[in-house]
């Protein structure tokens, strides 16, 4: 479980014991943008929560394992190692577990498309697309393939005519 130290002005470390290595991460959120820096060691699995404490300007993290005691300074945006026996127990604290912050945000669901145009009931009246049909009580409108079915051919070469045609335009035909 990774902690995490406040240390103002947007600035916070972040500490995960992760197999057995200490990460410590360094982030900061200042003026817009994020910037983070961080260091890895071969510490073991912690047997206590980690500590901080503020020295001056800089901020020493210690961490407890089966090996040993691991102490590291933090000053700006440098951490390194600093030296277990100036670790100042009266003003450690401990560290509190991290929020999320760290973690990346859930990804944004896709917007779904939109639909095409659903049949649509209004009191009596019916309307659906495809081909477009509005129905009301028990009039039937259609529109779109009503010329398609009134639509002749000629029966001798089978080119189109008009409903009216008395010759076929195409080969003279004579039609009905
Ligand atoms: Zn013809």
């Amino acid at each position: 479980m990774p902690y995490q130290y406040d240390l103002g002005f947007g600035q916070k470390i972040y500490l995960d014991n992760s197999g057995l290595t200490t990460v410590i991460t360094l982030a900061s959120s200042g003026s817009g943008q994020q910037q983070q820096s961080g260091i890895q060691a071969q510490t073991g699995l912690w047997t206590e929560v980690p500590q901080a404490a503020r020295t001056g300007s800089s901020v020493l993290l210690r961490c407890v394992t089966a090996q040993g005691v691991f102490v590291w300074q933090v000053q700006g945006t440098e951490i390194g190692v600093a030296d277990a026996a100036a670790w100042p127990a009266q003003q450690a604290l401990a560290l509190q577990p991290a929020e999320a912050g760290l973690q990346a945000m859930p990804p944004i669901k896709p917007m779904t498309p939109m639909e095409p145009m659903a049949p649509m009931t209004m009191g009596n009246m019916h309307l659906s697309a495809n081909p477009m049909t509005m129905q009301m009580g028990d009039m039937t409108l259609s529109m779109g393939n009503a010329e398609a079915s009134a639509k002749k051919f000629c029966t001798q070469c089978g080119s189109a005519i008009q409903a009216g045609d008395r010759f076929c335009g195409s080969c003279g035909h004579q039609l009905q």
